[in-house]
This record gives structure tokens, sequence and C-alpha cells, in this order.
């Protein structure tokens, strides 16, 4: 193929240019570039496609091929026939005669109007991310797969003293390093950086303290990065000054213990008053006067189990909840939570079936707080109720996820017992099922029917199953009964 083939057959626009500028020939991707017939374009400037701004400019970029007597290449805005301005990359290239003399130029044009849009998407983009990133009020920066520091906010900056121009680019091993030289770090927390170094799976978050007056606690979370397409990015660190929450988190569980413990000495008090009215034969009670006493009796009942229910809740949300775990039958927490619900279900007239094999295995547990659990979810069953209706408790062995009923969550510890309790009372509508775990939530019919309640008992059984590994969930509709089931893992080895 000669010189011409190419030149008339290259898929990109090419000018032939004069050491003036006066363009000699077009090819046709050129024609078809700008809009104008080969004729049309022979004769003239080359600054004449460029738009009015870039005039100068164009002159100058051949002035500069000429004159260095090598390629130039720039962007140039040019304008088509059909008035579109493009952005071009021009490259110019001298070309010599057998003398070796300059006499034309290679024009080259290659269109990058969307490259350069989509650029500008981008650059917009990636300032509105920085600014968002300035202004936060967490700390935050991040490292890219290999290790080095790629982002770093003013919190950063503020909260750990070090300019950011001295961290950017480096490694964190370095970060870690102008770390450790800070006096009012722990140890352990530049340690902890350095695990997830390489870490490219594992979520994190960790409190740590930053001793000096006031001292303060940082609370960090850890999170690796990935592109939506599941390449890894690097790991994201965010810090936040969190002694503000955490001295109040404190001050609500103190307030709260003073006020339980205050709430509980005046109503064993008048528990005791109570037993001594009933029991009295001397005390001459009108019929009248009984029933007053028998309502006070069942106030007090329910103003002690909410204080039992609230200090419960403080302990779990302060993480004070210990756990004395040992191998016990599921029916031993069972029968504790039956004494305790029995004489209720039988004032309500209602019938309880119990369906638990005595060949389950033992069970790693805190007995009294899976009675607990059966006390709230069985007492539920028999409130939401109506007189002489059916509940019943079941249990089984599950080994495979294929034993499990139809809407079990996903991520169950398997093996497991699987506990049903089931009554055939009110129901709950779908919309309120996800809330009933929620503190105080209750749903509205048993607000409508003024059956007594907290809104903590669910939120209890939802802490103290979730400490044993297991999950609750339910299912349910309205006028059609409840099932609540829950789980305990089988820890292996027995
Ligand atoms: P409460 O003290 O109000 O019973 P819970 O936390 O135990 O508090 O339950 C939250 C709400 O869930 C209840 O108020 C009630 O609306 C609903 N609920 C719980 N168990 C049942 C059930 N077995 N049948 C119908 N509704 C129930």
């Amino acid at each position: 193929m000669d010189d011409h083939t190419l030149f008339s057959n290259a898929p990109i626009p090419i000018l032939l240019l004069d050491p003036s500028g006066i363009i000699q020939g077009a090819n046709p991707a050129a024609q078809t570039f700008y809009g104008y017939a080969a004729e049309a374009l022979i004769g003239q400037p080359i600054a004449a496609l460029a738009d009015s701004d870039s005039r100068l400019q164009q002159e100058y970029a051949l002035q500069r091929a000429l004159q260095t007597e090598r390629d130039w290449n720039g962007l140039i805005n040019h304008v088509s026939q059909q008035g579109d301005l493009r952005t071009v990359r021009l490259y110019l290239t001298p070309v010599r005669n057998e003398r070796a003399e300059i006499c034309q130029v290679l024009c080259h044009v290659f269109d990058v109007s969307e490259m350069i849009a989509a650029q500008r998407i981008l650059q917009r983009e990636s300032d509105r991310l920085e600014a968002i990133l300035e202004s936060v009020n967490d700390a935050i920066f991040m490292i890219d797969a290999d290790g080095a520091v790629v982002a770093a906010n003013l919190q950063f900056e503020r909260l750990f003293g070090l300019p950011r121009y001295e961290v950017l680019d480096r490694s964190l091993v370095d970060l870690v390093a102008r770390l450790r030289a800070q006096p009012n770090l722990p140890p352990d927390f530049v340690n902890i950086l350095l695990n997830f170094n390489r870490d490219h799976t594992q979520s994190a978050s960790y409190d740590f303290e930053i001793s000096g007056v006031p001292r303060r606690v940082i609370r960090w979370y850890s999170e690796p990065v990935h592109t939506y397409d599941g390449a890894l990015l690097g790991r994201l660190f965010v810090f936040r000054d969190a002694t503000h929450e955490l001295t109040l988190d404190r001050t609500k569980t103190e307030f709260v213990s003073l006020v339980t413990h205050e709430l509980g000495t005046p109503l064993t008090a008048i528990k005791n008053a109570v037993e001594m009215l009933q029991d009295d034969p001397e005390s001459n009670l009108s019929e009248e006067g009984r029933q007053y006493v028998q309502i006070i009796e069942q106030r007090i009942e329910l103003l002690e189990t909410l204080v039992k229910d609230i200090i419960a809740l403080t302990r779990i949300e302060a993480g004070r909840i210990e756990l004395r775990c040992a191998y016990y039958p599921l029916k031993a927490a069972l029968d504790e939570a039956l004494n305790s619900v029995r004489s209720i279900i039988q004032s309500r007239k209602q019938t309880l079936y119990i369906e638990v094999p005595d060949d389950l295995p033992l069970l790693w547990i805190d007995r009294n707080r899976i009675a607990q659990v059966f006390t709230n979810l069985l007492t539920n069953a028999s409130k939401y109720t109506p007189e002489k209706g059916v509940l019943s408790v079941r249990a089984a062995r599950v080994d495979q996820r294929a034993e499990l009923p139809e809407n079990s969550p996903a991520d169950l510890r398997l093996p497991a017992v699987l506990v049903m309790v089931q009554d055939t009372g009110i129901g709950i509508p779908p919309e309120e099922q996800a809330r009933i775990f929620e503190r105080f939530y209750r749903a509205e019919e048993a607000r409508q029917r003024r059956i007594q309640g907290s809104g903590l008992g669910l939120t209890i059984v939802q802490s103290f199953v979730a400490l044993h590994g297991g999950k609750v969930w339910l299912r349910s509709a309205p006028r059609q009964g409840s099932s609540f089931f829950f789980t305990l893992p089988i820890i292996e080895g027995q």
C-alpha cells in the first residue's frame, strides 16, 4: 500500500498542511468529521477549523512544530461545518523533502470530546466526594490493596495531629511508626491497624482511649472496600470521638438502675402489705374490698415485671450480661418457666400441649435466661389468645437447613434445637411483625384491646437467644394465631 492509499483509507481524520498552515489535502475521514467536501477544505488555513477562541493556539501549535522541527501534540477546540464544537487532540508532524527541508505538516485529528466530557463528570464526582469527606465529623483514612495510604481527611489531621501530606501515598507501616511516636495513643491500637493491613475480608470495630485532659474515647471501625464488580480497592478506617455518647450512656444506665432500685423497695413493701391483708382472717375485708386488693396485687405483679425487664435490658445494653452456662436438658428451663406461667394459663382456661422429645441433646445454656425466654413467649401466647384457646410448645433437633420451616432466617447456626411456641390467638399483621422485637413496641391491636404489657418482653427474648448464638423469628397472621420459633445451637463435642 503506498502513502496515498494509507492516507485515504485511514479511519482517523488526517489533514495535510503546507508550512503556512494552508490545507492541501484531507482524507475521507477528515471530510466526514468536519462535514466539508475536500474542495471546500483545500486552500483554507487550518486555523479556520479552530473555534474563534482557539485560533491563536492553533497558529502557535503549527509554529512550535516548525521551529522545533519535532512532533507537537495538544488539545484544541475545532468546529465542524454543522457548528458542532469538538475537543480534538492534534498530532502535527513535520514532513521533509529530499533536501531535508520541511515542506509539509501532517495533521492527525483524534476526537476526544466524549472522553473530556466523561473526565469532567468524573472530576465533578471526585470533587463532591472530597467535599463530603472533608465535611464529615469523623476522621477517615483509606489504604489501598498494597497498604499505601490513599486518602485522609481534615478530621484525620486534627485527631492524630499528623499533616496529611506526610502520610498520603506512604505505606501504612510508615503511618504506624508516626502514630507509635505519639505517647497518648495506646500501643495496641497501632497493632490492630497492622493486623488489618493485609486482611481483605473482615470488618472490625473497637474503642480506644486517648489519654490527656479530658480523656477521650475513640470508637473506630474498619471495612474492606470493593468496587461494584468485586475488585478490592483497599480498606477504610473511620474514627469517631464517642466521649460524649459514652458519658450519656453511662449516665442513662446509672439513672435507670437508681430508679429501678428505688422502685423495687416500696414495691416489695406494698406486696407484703397486700399479702397480709389477704391472709389475715381478722382483716374483715368486704367482698368489694377483696376485689380491690386483688387488682392491687395484679398491678404490682405487672410493675415488678416491668422493673425486672428494664433492669435486664439496661444490663444487656451495657454489655453487662454474663451467661452462666452449663449442659442442661431443654426441659429444665421449660419446667422452670412453667412454674410461673401455669397459673396464668389455667386462669384463662387455656390448654397447653408440650412435645419435647426426651432424647434431645443437652444444651450449653444459662438455664435462668432460657427459662426467661420461655416465660416471656408463653406469657405472650396466653395474653394474646382468648380464653379456652390452645397453646403448644414443641422442640426438635435440626441438623440441616432442609429440616427447617419455610421462612427460617438464612444464617442459622446448625445443628441446633428448634423450639416453637404456638398459640391460637389474635395474631400479628405482617406490617408489624418486624417491629415487635423493638424496645417498647406494642402492636396496634394489643394497645386497643388494653392487654397489659410493656413492649419489652420480646426485646429480651431476642437478646437472650442471640447471646446463646441462636435466632428468633415468627410466623403469624391476624386471627390465625402466632408461632414463635427460636434456635439454640448444639455445641459439638458432647
Ligand atoms: P408486651 O409486654 O407488650 O407483650 P412484648 O415485647 O412481649 O411486649 O411483645 C411486643 C408486642 O408483640 C406485643 O405488645 C404484641 O402486640 C405483640 N405480640 C407478642 N406476642 C404475641 C402473640 N403471641 N400474639 C399476638 N401478638 C403478640
